[in-house]
């Protein structure tokens, strides 16, 4: 099988699985216990916490500084970010991009009684800089500061969004900014400077480390209400005894990612360009989207026209070719991609486009019979 669905998930790097075993062979490891093993476990957390936060470019042990919340994923912390930064009524502006664990959240808090705005994107599925002032501005008078989320990078198209420019629109707003960077973060160089939200979410799977955890990482200042109810750990923000092993394993595949990220871009941006050049070779009426706008190296969203996604999906997973059509949360009902409607494709071309999705483990090997393979299937079901 050769795998082109590292945007679904990656798969755990040997050294870090290895790491997560053996920390789960360490014994009981419950870090609020007052005991000895449970003053060790707490150690190994604070450790593995504090090595997350310099390589995201913070010092999470300088008070009034920034701050990490262990969670479960990427899920949990747009959830978490959009309920609990600044107040339950605030109004919140959401891209219309941005993956269903923001978009369903901004549809919930609608129906709770909260402002909700969908912020609109151009056609290369950037978003629009002066709606969004327009739109914060607007809301510059309601009691509770707005809370903003746009996306670092988007996981269908890998397409990039201004970030320190929509940061800087907020703060003159005085809005709130949460970044989705679940599909940046051990991808690209970023840190909470740069992208000076109040919030970012990542999750460990999509950079070879362990599956079930993830982070938000929360700017100097910024205050977080629970979305969970129990326990007093990680300052009551989320309530759990912390999985020790999956901090552990998250902290080392984000060392190593960061430690090899440039090579890494470059090695999987020209495996992404051999298989967009070599489609396109073979069939120039391919669409690739996002292409005229800054990508994720390692992301191609391609739409087949003449042939329906669904049909190609099965005929690629046939043909021993792992990719999807969207975000894999959707991809067993796959509706239509929003986010190529936000970008306003044609419905023929949004009915036809596929996802590709490169990590530091694809090999240059498998380029080649991708492309011959895909081509394959193509030419047998457009019609
Ligand atoms: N946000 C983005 C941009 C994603 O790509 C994903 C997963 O595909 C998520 C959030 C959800 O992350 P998780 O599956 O870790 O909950």
């Amino acid at each position: 099988m050769i795998y082109l669905d590292n945007n679904a998930t990656t798969a755990i790097d040997p050294e870090v699985a290895r790491l997560v075993a053996e920390e789960l062979l360490v014994g009981p490891s419950n870090p609020s216990s007052q005991h000895a093993i449970g003053r060790q476990a707490n150690e190994r957390l604070d450790d593995a916490i504090q090595r997350i936060g310099r390589a995201l470019g913070c010092d999470l042990l300088q008070p009034g500084g920034e701050r990490f919340v262990l969670t479960s994923g990427g899920t949990e912390s747009n959830n978490l970010a959009l309920m609990g930064l600044s107040s339950a009524e605030a109004p919140l502006i959401v891209s219309a991009v941005e993956h269903p664990s923001v978009l369903s959240v901004a549809e919930y808090a609608k129906q709770c009684g909260r402002t909700v705005e969908f912020l609109s994107v151009d056609s290369r599925g950037i978003v629009r800089l002066d709606e969004l002032a327009e739109r914060v501005d607007a809301l510059k008078s309601t009691e509770a500061a707005p809370v903003v989320a746009v996306m670092s990078a988007n996981n269908e198209t890998g397409v990039i969004q201004p970030i320190p420019e929509v940061s800087a629109i907020c703060r003159q707003a005085g809005a709130m900014l949460h970044v989705d960077a679940t599909q940046t973060v051990g991808k690209l160089d970023i840190s909470m400077d740069w992208y000076g939200a109040d919030s970012i979410s990542f999750a460990a799977h999509k950079f070879h480390g362990p599956p079930g955890v993830g982070g938000l990482l929360l700017g100097a200042g910024v205050s977080l209400r629970p979305l969970l109810h129990g326990g007093e750990q990680q300052l009551l923000s989320r309530p759990g005894t912390e999985p020790v092993a999956l901090a552990v394993g998250m902290a080392k595949a984000l060392e190593i990612a960061i430690d090899g990220l440039d090579q890494t871009q470059e090695y999987i941006a020209g495996l992404r360009d051999g298989l967009e050049n070599g489609l396109l070779g073979q069939c120039p009426e391919l669409v690739v989207h996002g292409r005229g706008a800054e990508r994720l190296p390692g992301t191609s969203c391609i739409s087949f026209p003449g042939a329906d996604r669904q049909n190609m999906l099965m005929a690629l997973d046939m043909a021993s070719i792992a990719c999807s059509s969207g975000s894999a949360c959707s991809s067993g009902s796959s509706p239509p991609s929003h986010v190529l409607t936000a970008m306003g494709c044609e419905k023929s071309v949004i009915e036809a486009a596929i996802r590709f999705g490169f990590s530091r483990f694809s090999t240059i090997e498998d380029v080649q019979p991708a492309v011959e393979r895909i081509c394959r299937v193509y030419s047998r079901l457009r019609f």
